[in-house]
């Protein structure tokens, strides 16, 4: 398929303006090339900004340590509920045990009965000083876990620091690779003619972004095809000339 005969252009030289021919295929090959290194490199972008914006380890670290922290305190008011019956019972074990050292009650019945009272609430008093005993425990071990997460989250953070400087410097650099690139490609848009532009837009959506093919040892390099004689030298001669088999803008190198 052909379009228009060469085009030509004027070019800056020593003796002034010249005007110098323009392969149609090579400049949109060009253009190719510096749009798939765009999108290269704004995803690359997007990747470490992402890495930037999500530090997967030091926020599982970070919520790892809230949660012990949460049933330290949790384990902390139920450790002082017990606490407060162990202080209750011994309350009321207290006037009891006086009046039977006291010797107060001689009644043997009463006695009795003041006895197993005592008891009673000693038996209660062991119940619940065993569960502080045992609370105490799982204390130590919530305490010594929250100090383990503590040093691998500042250990994560130190790391941090330093992985985030490099990931603003990349960014740094792929954000002047892209505004120097975009204004690359300003530059040859404004050189390409808006028909040839379009046709290529359209193949570039069609093609997955090669909408031109290089053509080697006579074939189309997108679909292997070979190009026939007669369009491979419209081709040399600069035209644009699209693959009769793939559509794609052939390009000689
Ligand atoms: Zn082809």
């Amino acid at each position: 398929m052909r379009w228009r005969r060469n085009e030509t252009d004027l070019r800056a030289t020593n003796s002034g303006y010249v005007r110098v021919f323009v392969n149609l295929g090579r400049r949109l090959y060009d253009l190719q090339q510096l749009d798939l290194r765009l999108e290269k490199t704004a995803e690359m972008l997007s990747r470490v900004e992402h890495q930037l914006n999500h530090n997967e380890a030091l926020e599982k670290a970070k919520s790892d340590l809230e949660a012990i922290q949460r049933d330290q305190a949790a384990l902390q008011e139920r450790q002082q509920a017990a606490e407060h019956a162990v202080d209750d019972l011994h309350a009321k074990l207290r006037p009891i045990q006086q009046k039977l050292f006291a010797g107060s009650v001689s009644n043997p019945k009463e006695l009795g009965a003041m006895q197993q009272q005592a008891n009673q609430i000693k038996g209660h008093v062991r119940v619940e000083e065993d569960k502080v005993l045992d609370m105490m425990g799982q204390a130590e071990a919530l305490q010594n876990a929250a100090a383990a997460k503590a040093a691998d989250v500042d250990s994560i953070e130190r790391e941090w620091a330093e992985k985030s400087h490099e990931l603003q410097a990349a960014q740094a650099e792929l954000m002047a690779a892209l505004d120097s690139d975009r204004m690359m490609k300003d530059e040859i848009l404004a050189q390409i003619d808006p028909a040839h532009l379009q046709l290529y837009e359209k193949l570039r959506q069609k093609k997955q972004g090669h909408a031109v093919a290089k053509i080697e040892q006579g074939r189309c390099q997108g679909c292997k095809i070979t190009i026939p004689v007669s369009e491979l030298s419209q081709a040399r001669a600069g035209e644009l000339v699209q693959c009769g088999s793939c559509s794609r803008v052939l390009c000689v190198p």
